[in-house]
């Protein structure tokens, strides 16, 4: 067969297999390697916690930023959209770009900063832009009254009242209450980030108070127009703020990780285990067992030499899956038969070893968990987190591409 024969049945063979799509119903072919399963009743359940926090009129706009978490944008935006939920933050026009191609409905605010020549897709994908600062909305406002458009281009003022990251300080009151004025542009919200609503130190609590009270200070100013941005919606709660810093006058909140069941750190996810529930599990196929004698080696650098018979399997997720290579010394573990396998060796970049002798029954084809439960054992991202000195949004964002996403 030559090559030019190859190549055509090639093609053909890919056109017509049958690739699962993302978040459809779990096939035999989207779990044969390593996958995330996400739990639409966890999410749910979040949802409604969360929502139980708030304000009555207080509207949830998910941050489903960075590929939801890891989870899966298009498939947990689906979900919040059948919920009736029609806001949601992203952190870049790419990312509004996906979920629109995804059929994802309602409001898509981006809460990054967006170059001028990316202006063009806030219109064809009608996404709405954050204000980085006066410049940048003098910026949109030029766009936006360039081009011949049928209704002003909508967008959320950022106001930076500490975290000195994004948004035009809240001093410039007259600044900001200009932007309100400029000719293209439609002021739909305007909003805040706390930077340390997640401490429970004295220190913490007294920044995000004053953030919070300029942040009310700025609202009331008698420079905007009808003495309050009227039309403007005001939010300023990430997770941490809306579980710590309960507030009567927001209309909306941007919850991430505590949406997925999460939160940054272990303890903190411990604290919250009876009203959160994660929403991610990570699991993959077990490849091969293989038997070691004391003195032999698994692995690169020899890392890891058994000191007994030992039985080790290889399981087929790695570090190119979002897995931290320095798991390998954190004393982490796979789930098998309900049971704890000590990770041995380097994890590698598709692959990974596990100890298995105290597990005599795993076969080639088991499905080991990295995140999540079986049978009596559990392990959680933000404990994974810890153990490699990060924090569980960081852990969950790095879950890559190769990663099938299951809705159950
Ligand atoms: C990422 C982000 C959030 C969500 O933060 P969590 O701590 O995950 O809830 C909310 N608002 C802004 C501006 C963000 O960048």
């Amino acid at each position: 067969m030559n090559t030019v024969e190859l190549h055509a049945i090639d093609r053909n063979n890919f056109e017509n297999s049958p690739k699962p799509l993302s978040g459809t119903a779990p096939t035999d072919a989207s779990r044969s390697r390593a996958w995330i399963e996400v739990s639409r009743d966890a999410l749910r359940h979040n949802v409604r916690y969360l929502q139980s926090l708030l304000p009555d009129h207080c509207a949830l706009m998910p941050v489903v930023k960075a590929n939801a978490y890891g989870h899966g944008a298009g498939l947990i935006a689906a979900e919040l959209n059948r919920m009736g939920i029609r806001s949601f933050c992203v952190a870049c026009v790419s990312e509004g770009i996906e979920l629109r191609r995804q059929h994802i409905s309602g409001e898509l605010l981006v809460l990054g900063y967006t170059h001028p020549d990316q202006f063009p897709l806030l219109d064809q994908y009608a996404l709405t832009q954050t204000v980085v600062d006066h410049a940048h909305a003098l910026a949109l406002s030029a766009y936006a009254c360039s081009a011949s458009r049928p209704s002003p281009l909508p967008v959320h003022i950022a106001v930076d009242t500490g975290m000195h990251r994004l948004g035009e300080p809240a001093e410039h009151a007259a600044r900001i209450g200009e932007i309100f004025t400029l000719p293209g542009l439609q002021v739909t919200g305007m909003y805040t980030h706390l930077a340390a609503a997640g401490g429970v130190d004295a220190a913490s609590q007294s920044f995000t108070l004053e953030q919070i009270n300029s942040f009310y200070r700025l609202a009331a100013q008698t420079c905007f127009p009808g003495n309050r941005p009227v039309r403007a919606r005001l939010h300023l709660q990430a997770s941490y703020g809306i579980l710590r810093y309960p507030l009567p006058d927001v209309d909306c909140a941007r919850p991430g990780i505590a949406l997925y069941g999460l939160l940054s750190n272990a303890a903190d996810t411990r604290l919250y285990a009876d009203r959160l529930r994660p929403v991610l599990s990570l699991r993959a196929r077990v490849a091969a067992i293989h038997r070691l004698s004391p003195g032999e080696s698994a692995g690169y650098d020899m890392a890891y030499t058994a000191t007994c018979p030992t039985a080790i399997a290889t399981v087929t997720i790695g570090y190119a899956d979002g897995l931290p290579r320095s798991l390998s010394e954190g004393g982490a573990a796979v789930l098998l038969h309900g049971q704890r396998a000590p990770i041995i060796g380097r994890i590698c970049m598709d692959q990974l070893l596990a100890d298995v002798t105290a597990i005599p029954q795993t076969r080639p084809g088991d499905i080991a968990t990295l995140i999540g439960r079986d049978g009596p054992e559990s392990i959680s991202a933000a404990g994974l987190a810890d153990a490699c000195g990060t924090i569980t949004n960081e852990l969950l964002s790095c879950l890559g591409p190769r990663l099938e996403r299951l809705a159950l």
